[in-house]
């Protein structure tokens, strides 16, 4: 089989299990980058044919020699952006499974608002000074990982008083009351088709929890949210708010093969969401690959089973596409 000719590859954390798992599946040999720390968590499975030691991830240009000589395909995750940074993703040379202009507007703030304008969906406002901001707002910090550092301020005082202790820049977004929502897309540049493959609801720390705590408590503690993301929850939107969801994948793609070049965004990517109570759904923001919350779909999801006889989680829909783009020969239109 010609996928066996080939191994996939990704560095180990975020979402290395079920990318290298659905790898498996497909029948291609399977490696990791890692550090010595993680390493022993990737023993411990056995779909993991090899496992390439480094001393830290950004050692990583190092090694690339070595996974060209072994005809490897990387899949990227959100620890390639988080600990390599665009730069180093843009230079790596081994194949990269993924568009790798959509780094530089999904990594500024400022060209992903532009995207996503220009896509017509709806998000949060945001504010170009405080002067101009209705409260409350979300005070987010120019590439911070996983909610870090993020602050809510419901007034021009509160917000003064918070902001002393940040040193980067920041952005001041309106503040959406709702439930978050992150959209699991996957879009084949094979087939033209955007898929849903699964849906989730970050839980995070302590915003998730602060409702365990009675009103009158909160206040005698002087408890503030915080948005630091620990874990995944599963979650399906109601039927009718499907179709408005596969709507904004595909406006959202459209517009990046306007704006960003012809390719444009494919393979995995997620819009995250809030849904109010009018339902509207606002995207607070877009990640150009897979996400973590996929990991609770392992085994397939609701909406991947309406689409696959079998179980098709997003790193093997990740594996699938790669062998369908061997077997027709069209490597080239999924790599970079
Ligand atoms: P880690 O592998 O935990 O060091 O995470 C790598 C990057 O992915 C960081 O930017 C994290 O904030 C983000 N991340 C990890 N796990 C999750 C998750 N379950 N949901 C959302 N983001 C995550
Ligand atoms: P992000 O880094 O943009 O994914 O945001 C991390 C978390 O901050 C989200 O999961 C939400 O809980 C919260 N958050 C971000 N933007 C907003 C917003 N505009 N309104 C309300 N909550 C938000």
């Amino acid at each position: 089989m010609e996928a066996q000719k080939y191994t996939i590859a990704t560095l180990g954390s975020h979402s290395a299990l079920q990318i290298l798992h659905g790898a498996h599946l497909e029948g291609f040999n399977t490696l990791i980058v890692t550090t010595p720390q993680k390493a022993s968590l990737y023993r411990r499975y056995g779909f993991i044919n090899e496992i390439l030691e480094i001393p830290s991830f950004s050692d990583f240009g190092k090694i690339e020699n070595d996974l060209k000589k072994r005809n490897v395909i990387l899949v990227p995750h959100g620890s390639f952006v988080a600990y390599l940074g665009a730069s180093k993703n843009k230079n790596m040379t081994v194949s990269y499974f993924g568009n790798k202009n959509i780094l530089d507007w999904e990594e500024n703030r400022d060209k992903q608002h532009k995207w996503l304008t220009s896509a017509g969906i709806l998000l949060p406002k945001v504010y170009k000074s405080i002067e101009e901001a209705q409260f409350p707002v979300i005070v987010k910090l120019y590439g911070a990982a996983g909610g870090e550092g993020y602050f809510l301020a419901t007034s021009r005082e509160d917000f003064e008083k918070k902001r002393q202790n940040i040193k980067t820049a920041f952005i001041i977004q309106q503040y959406i009351v709702g439930v978050p929502l992150y959209i699991h897309y996957f879009q084949s540049p094979l087939t033209g088709k955007l898929e849903i493959l699964s849906m989730d609801r970050r839980y995070e720390t302590n915003v998730d929890a602060v409702g365990r705590i009675p009103a009158k408590n909160q206040i005698d503690l002087g408890i503030d949210p915080s948005y630091v993301v620990v874990g995944n929850s599963p979650l399906v939107i109601r039927e009718s708010l499907l179709e408005e969801c596969f709507r904004m994948g595909e406006k959202v793609i459209k517009a990046s093969q306007k704006i960003i070049d012809k390719r444009g965004l494919f393979g995995p990517f997620c819009l995250e969401t809030i849904i109010t109570p009018d339902q509207k759904i606002y995207t607070i923001e877009i990640s150009g690959r897979i996400v973590a919350g996929t990991n609770l779909y392992t085994s397939g999801s609701p909406y991947a089973d309406l689409l696959y006889d079998e179980p098709m989680s997003s790193g093997r829909r990740i594996a699938r596409e790669i062998k369908t783009a061997i077997e027709q020969n069209k490597l080239d239109q999924i790599l970079d």
